[in-house]
């Protein structure tokens, strides 16, 4: 039947048979799509409010006599900048939980890409000051998705730069190996506790939340990463120590690389 969905099972059955188990999740997947449909059609209709409220806070004339006024524009500016970037964060999910782009059709130049996010990584950088290193092989191409990739390894590059007090070390790698290409983000920053590990994907979920909060991100980075992952039949790699330091890592595998061209 098309219009119903099944999840299977297959189980031994004494010595010579197999039980094949098929159970009707169509009601689940439905309500999973309408999920789906209703944050992405919320995300998009806040969006309008928001520009118009962001455009008349920077038109409103400002008083620096009058210090409450002045403090109360700074935390309306904030916060819709949070809320800003909250709602491009969820917008960016929906659209990769609905992707049917397929990844083996387009080359991505990684090199190029992750120059650009260097040169973002600077700007973000400013009042940190850490070390950034950034070692590439310039050759190495894939296929893949561009935006979702850049969204990937951006979120990877700007936590370390968010969670590592200053002045820190980083050193972000892509580079190939055995198991095909690798994108790396190390840092020796706050580090993970073990116990945090597994929940760290998922969304809103946030080991600090005070701070986290501070640092104004919108919850939903590696839940963006995971996704993107999944896509391109990969997951996150974390290796992780309190207060030392964290490496994040994805491969992706030989077939999704592309020849090279110097080859
Ligand atoms: P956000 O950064 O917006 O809170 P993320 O999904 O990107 O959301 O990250 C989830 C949580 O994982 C963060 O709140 C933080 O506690 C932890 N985290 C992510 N990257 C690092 C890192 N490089 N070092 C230490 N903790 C990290």
């Amino acid at each position: 039947n098309p219009q119903k969905t099944f999840e299977y099972r297959v189980m031994p059955y004494g010595e010579e048979h197999l039980l094949l188990i098929a159970r009707d999740v169509t009601r689940v997947s439905q309500l999973e799509e309408m999920r789906k449909d209703f944050v992405a059609n919320v995300s998009h209709e806040l969006r309008t409010p928001l520009t118009v409220i962001t455009g008349y806070l920077e038109l409103l004339p400002r008083d620096e006599q009058d210090s409450f006024a002045t403090k109360a524009m700074d935390e309306m500016f904030s916060q819709t900048a949070r809320m800003q970037n909250l709602i491009e964060d969820l917008l960016i999910l929906s659209r990769i939980e609905a992707s049917a782009e397929r990844i083996f059709e387009k080359q991505v130049d990684m090199y190029a890409m992750l120059q650009q996010i260097e040169a973002e990584a600077k700007t973000l950088n400013k009042d940190k000051n850490h070390k950034i290193r950034f070692e590439m092989d310039p050759e190495l191409k894939v296929f893949g998705v561009e935006t979702e990739l850049r969204s990937a390894c951006s979120n990877l590059i700007f936590n370390a730069i968010h969670y590592t007090p200053a002045p820190g070390k980083i050193v972000v790698k892509w580079e190939e190996d055995e198991r095909g290409a690798r994108f790396s983000v190390k840092d020796n920053g706050d580090g993970i506790e073990e116990r945090h590990l597994a929940r760290l994907t998922e969304r809103f979920y946030r080991v600090d939340k005070a701070r986290s909060r501070k640092t104004g991100g919108s919850g939903l980075g590696l839940s963006i990463v995971k996704h993107v992952l999944n896509h391109h039949n990969s997951h996150l790699e974390i290796e992780s120590k309190l207060n030392k330091g964290s490496v994040f890592s994805f491969h992706l595998n030989q077939q999704l690389i592309a020849e090279r061209s110097s080859a």
